[in-house]
């Protein structure tokens, strides 16, 4: 790891000593500061306002039971969270992740994350999480609807249009978005469609959010790709993880002229060299809610390896897309021996120190989640905008204005590494601008 310059040290010290056993929020922190020396040197005015500090406290963190009844009729508890972590920009934005491994170190570090995809954007969201340590595989719809009655029964209390806008995650898709919807609607007797994001397109959701954070994490490789006169045709890519953001991404990638050869799930991983079939892997994922192997199992030619890394196959671009730490050292060497040139972080945070390390050791072009993937949130921004107004836009063009804010996003990174004596590195970037952003709201409003 870098040395931090003195003040940063100290802020940094002190997060680990006031958030123990919390590795995921220490590696999220400890990212961002790495990457804000130059700024804390040009801007005293930072420091004297404890902007940082303040910074990595969330101003609000709510923590509750979770009982309900499963389907044998035994009762069930489970752990609740929301990290309201910063509202300098907007009111609180952030998904819900329902998975076993959820505990206040996962939700504090995705909220923290949040706050700077959020500002990268340019839209008027501050940064927050939640989720749940609850585990919706092999649960039946009864089981997940009544999950998430009493999930929204305590969260109702704490979210609005102006204060808290959760979305989905992880485990957390349209199906529990329309179940919190309707409990929220019931418990409070009001039609709020800005309260939550990702709703069906029927009752208030927008185009193009399910398929936002996919496209938007191809989108801004394009656009890394075009200010190197290059472009998708004729790419090799490997995609991790087969949810929400994998099959979207993988399906832009192929609209542009590239092809997807794998993508995983947590227990194996399928390489399909003629591109991925990606109307079977939808059948398999999202109709079925099953698990990668039956992809292979139905297609010919493609190949299905139990355990192991999907980082093995050779590829140009490298597109992780499905959990935090899932491309280590280990696989950053591989995919670098390999020639990959590109990495791009569909899913928060899935590569390791050491792997971005390696990356930027060996010239890879390394492209953050919180700038890569933050396409999902803009949109979930555009749907509160089209909420707020009543109306609802063609998918042509909310994929446009993702388009857009894509580029956006791409260009305020290589603007601020310029800017700070760090060209072409988009994690500084990104880090400096997002944080820049939300730094100047603070110090506007105040010691609050
Ligand atoms: N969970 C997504 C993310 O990591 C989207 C959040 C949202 O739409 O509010 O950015």
């Amino acid at each position: 790891m870098p040395i931090l310059d003195e003040k940063l040290g100290d802020i940094y010290d002190e997060v680990l000593r006031r958030n123990p056993g919390e590795d995921e929020f220490h590696q999220a922190v400890r990212e961002v500061l790495d990457s804000l020396g130059p700024v804390v040197a040009k801007h005293p005015e930072y420091t004297d306002a404890a902007v940082i500090r303040r910074l990595c406290e969330p101003e609000r963190q709510i923590i509750f039971r979770v009982p309900w009844v499963d389907d044998s009729g035994a009762v069930r508890i489970n752990r609740g969270f929301r990290v309201e972590f910063n509202s300098a920009l907007g009111p609180y934005k952030g998904g819900l992740r329902f998975h076993p491994t959820v505990y206040l170190g996962i939700v504090k570090f995705l909220g923290f994350e949040q706050i700077f995809k959020n500002s990268l954007t340019g839209m008027p969201i501050g940064g927050g999480k939640g989720g749940s340590d609850f585990d919706p595989k092999g649960r039946s719809d009864g089981e997940v609807m009544r999950f998430c009655q009493a999930f929204m029964t305590e969260l109702y209390r704490h979210i609005g249009e102006h204060t808290d806008v959760p979305a989905g995650d992880i485990g957390v898709g349209g199906r529990e978005i329309g179940y919190l919807f309707g409990q929220y609607k019931r418990i409070t007797n009001r039609y709020e469609s800005g309260v939550l994001t990702g709703k069906g397109l029927t009752w208030g959701g927008s185009q193009v959010r399910t398929e936002a954070t996919g496209y938007g994490t191809v989108f801004f490789v394009e656009e890394m790709l075009k200010v190197r006169g290059d472009s998708f045709d004729g790419k090799k890519v490997v995609v991790s993880g087969s949810g929400n953001v994998a099959i979207y991404a993988a399906e832009k990638v192929r609209q542009l002229g590239g092809t997807v050869i794998a993508c995983s799930d947590s227990n194996g991983y399928v390489v399909d060299e003629h591109g991925i079939d990606l109307d079977l892997l939808k059948e398999v994922k999202e109709k079925r809610r099953a698990r990668i192997s039956t992809y292979a199992e139905t297609r010919s030619g493609a190949r299905y390896v139990e355990g192991g890394s999907v980082w093995d196959v050779p590829c140009d671009i490298a597109l992780p897309c499905a959990t935090q730490n899932e491309l280590n050292g280990r696989d950053a060497a591989v995919l670098i021996d390999n020639g990959c040139a590109i990495v791009a972080e569909g899913a928060n945070m899935p590569c390791t120190p050491d792997a971005v390390r390696l990356f930027a050791e060996a010239g890879v072009l390394f492209a953050p989640g919180k700038a890569a993937n933050a396409g999902g949130v803009a949109t979930s921004a555009l749907e509160m905008q089209q909420n707020a107004s009543r109306d609802s836009w063609s998918f042509d063009h909310t994929e446009r204005r993702l388009a857009d804010i894509m580029h956006g996003i791409h260009d305020r990174c290589l603007e601020a590494a310029d800017r700070y004596g760090k060209p072409g590195n988009y994690l500084a970037g990104a880090n400096i601008a997002g944080f820049i952003q939300v730094a100047d709201a603070m110090l506007a409003l105040g010691v609050i």
